[in-house]
């Protein structure tokens, strides 16, 4: 599932494929990919692409003609073909004036595309949290984007209003680096623990967004993709770091992986 370095990669594809070029059509087929309300000025988008924005898991692409606003999803990914052709789960089309066509495919349909201008996008941007890639991340700012509350801290890392971008994969990392464990209430956390935490976020996102360097973007659940992350999706295999086994266990509806030992749930004072 996309996250935030899944997105951010999307958006440096998108503007080096829109990159002297210009749309010229829009293709949408009916799905709910393109909600029926918002279809009319989605495919009247044309021109060069202006500026693009990113907040979160939020994209945005802002034409001379036009704003889209992208969320991948689950499934959602955008990549470029030469010329015209068919693409597998292909929802909706940019085609650009040399011919090359964008395409946003989604096999599960959880994304959306919005025709959305500037201050629209903007007051989006204004309910999500802390953007850890655009936001300086501070021991400071991680604290107060977190709250005071006995919520347990991954929970708090996914929740988009707090901190905007990570999801189950780079909140379970960042906490495995941090050696914090995921259920600790965040108003024990010490300030030492966030300190670590601020640069376990930093780590994962580092890696996510060199993960996904490729011209096309690959996601975990795919057929034939590895699992190149430390502790996501290996419970029951050795700690890299001890060789304790990963242990896994339901929280907020979403499997968690973490090592018992690097990071225990009552760590010593
Ligand atoms: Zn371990």
């Amino acid at each position: 599932m996309p996250e935030l370095p899944e997105v951010e990669m999307a958006r440096r594809r998108l503007v080096r494929w829109l990159d002297g070029r210009e749309v010229v059509e829009v293709e949408l087929d009916d799905t709910r990919i393109a909600p029926p309300e918002g279809r009319a000025a989605l495919s009247r988008v044309r021109g060069a692409l202006r500026e693009s924005l990113r907040r979160g898991k939020l994209l945005w692409l802002g034409f001379e003609r036009g704003g889209v606003a992208s969320h991948l999803g689950m499934t959602g990914k955008w990549v470029r073909r030469e010329g015209p052709g068919a693409v597998r789960f292909s929802r909706a089309r940019l085609v650009l004036s040399d011919g090359s066509v964008l395409h946003y495919t989604d096999p599960r349909l959880f994304g959306r595309l919005e025709p959305l201008s500037r201050p629209e996008v903007e007051e989006r941007f204004s309910s999500l949290g802390l953007d850890p890639l655009a936001d300086t991340v501070t021991v400071k700012s991680l604290r107060e984007a977190l709250g005071k509350g006995k919520r347990a801290i991954k929970v708090a890392l996914m929740d988009q209003a707090r901190v905007a971008g990570l999801g189950n994969i780079h909140a379970a990392e960042a906490l495995f680096r941090a050696g914090i464990h995921p259920e600790r209430p965040v108003n024990e956390v010490t300030d030492a623990e966030l300190k670590r935490l601020v640069r376990g976020i930093r780590e994962t996102l580092d890696f996510g967004l060199a993960e996904q360097e490729g011209e096309e973007p690959v996601y975990l659940e795919e057929p034939g993709s590895e699992n190149p992350f430390q502790v996501y999706g290996r419970a029951g295999e050795p700690c890299r770091r001890c060789r304790t086994l990963i242990e896994s266990f339901r929280q907020a509806q979403r499997t968690t992986c973490y090592c018992p030992r690097c990071q225990p749930r009552s760590p010593d004072p």
